[in-house]
């Protein structure tokens, strides 16, 4: 038996699972605020274990996930180890095997991701230490993206300009895609041409065809698109501009696009449950900022269709899209015309696998496919050292 440990690094935290080749999960957790007094928390078949520790950097944190899993029986002995990683820039379209030379070219892509591939690689650089001569896999969240064609991923601007710095549309949250548009082949019993939505704090949409990314919503970085939690998506580069030249420092309109925009700036909080708590008990603000949400994403849902020349099923997932019937509804809501109807029953059913939420017989099914990047990353590890 092959066992994959799956780790996603952040600034401050570091997120682990243990598979094993048949993607049963043996261990799973989560190490917060590394950088000072942190706090493990994992499951495993006994259940949870909660242990405070002082976690100065990345390799204390996989330290403690390593004596934590000892400690509730779960010998930590991978085969592979598969990291999420951000950024893939134009070079990483696949899955890679992490060496020397692969490190220092994602290291280089930190300029393009300064948010997210510095923590990844932190993780990377971790793990290869905790655990000598474990292969180390890692697969971006940019890489299944890289079959969108030039005229959705080339942004129209000076051209020699664009190539030089690698200014274009890349995408994420691409492992959640491709898992997604596969559950949903899988759900279906046939490919198609699907709109997947990625809603949770981040956001995205995605147009899938027959299992390949022809156009996404998010672009150069994760700033563009949906409206999402605190990041507001698509805007016109001129109120950049506009901020810059009447007084606002870089680091502060970083701060307003990445922090204080989206449902965060609109309402005050960047949490769903919160803007629909207070629009129903009249918050204009709110009202309006949920109109906002679905509104952007009516408009790709329309744009993606005729990109795809048609639609099979429309897909919801992560934490907005796979728990709020209400924002299912209201997103829905309006699209008959194009085949799109929700069935009140089935959208407020408590399930939990993938399963439709339109009436029977509906022309276009309308999906709710949980997410699972973790068992995405897995299978990509595994894979990648599979013997050919
Ligand atoms: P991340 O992008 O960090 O992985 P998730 O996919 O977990 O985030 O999504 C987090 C979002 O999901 C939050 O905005 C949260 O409000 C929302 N969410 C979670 N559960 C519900 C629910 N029952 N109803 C509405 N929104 C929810």
């Amino acid at each position: 038996m092959s066992t994959v440990l799956v780790v996603n690094s952040g600034s401050s935290s570091l997120k682990y699972q243990l598979l094993d080749d048949a993607e049963r999960v043996l261990g799973s957790g989560l190490v917060e605020r590394i950088g000072g007094a942190g706090t493990i928390t994992h499951r495993g078949p006994d259940g949870e274990v909660v242990v405070d520790a002082d976690v100065p950097d990345h390799t204390a944190a996989l330290a403690l996930m390593m004596r934590t899993c000892a400690a509730a029986g779960l010998d930590l002995a991978p085969d592979v180890v598969g990291h999420r990683l951000v950024h893939g820039g134009a070079r990483f379209s696949a899955p890679v095997v992490v060496d020397d030379e692969v490190e220092a070219a994602v290291e280089e892509l930190a300029d393009l991701a300064p948010l997210h591939n510095p923590p990844g690689l932190l993780g990377v650089r971790a793990a290869r230490q905790a655990f000598p001569g474990v292969p180390q896999v890692a697969v971006f969240d940019t890489a299944f993206h890289a079959t969108i064609p030039p005229e959705a991923s080339t942004y129209a601007i000076d051209a020699d300009l664009a190539a030089e710095r690698g200014i274009r549309r890349y995408g994420f949250h691409g492992t959640s895609h491709e898992y997604v548009s596969a559950e949903a082949a899988r759900f279906l019993g046939r490919e198609g041409r699907f709109v997947v939505l990625h809603l949770g704090n981040g956001a995205s949409a995605c147009a899938v065809s027959d299992g390949r990314s022809i156009a996404t919503s998010m672009g150069l970085t994760p700033l563009e698109g949906l409206v999402m939690g605190t990041r507001g998506g698509d805007l016109d580069p001129g109120a950049v501009l506009h901020l810059l030249r009447t007084g606002m420092s870089v680091d502060e309109v970083d701060a307003l696009l990445n922090r204080r925009s989206g449902l965060a700036g609109l309402t005050g909080s960047g949490d769903l449950r919160d803007v629909l708590a207070a629009a129903s008990s009249g918050d204009p603000r709110a009202e309006l900022a949920l109109d906002v949400y679905a509104h952007r994403i009516r408009g790709y849902v329309g744009a993606y269709l005729a990109h795809l020349g048609g639609l099979d099923a429309l897909v919801f997932t992560a934490g907005v899209g796979e728990n709020s019937p209400e924002v299912r509804a209201r997103v829905v809501e309006g699209l008959a015309h194009l085949g799109l109807q929700i069935d009140p029953a089935s959208n407020s059913a408590r399930d939990r696998g993938a399963r439709a939420i339109s009436p029977d017989g509906a022309q276009v099914p309308v999906l709710v496919v949980p997410t699972n990047e973790e068992l995405q990353i897995a299978r990509h590890a595994l894979a990648a050292v599979a013997p050919r």
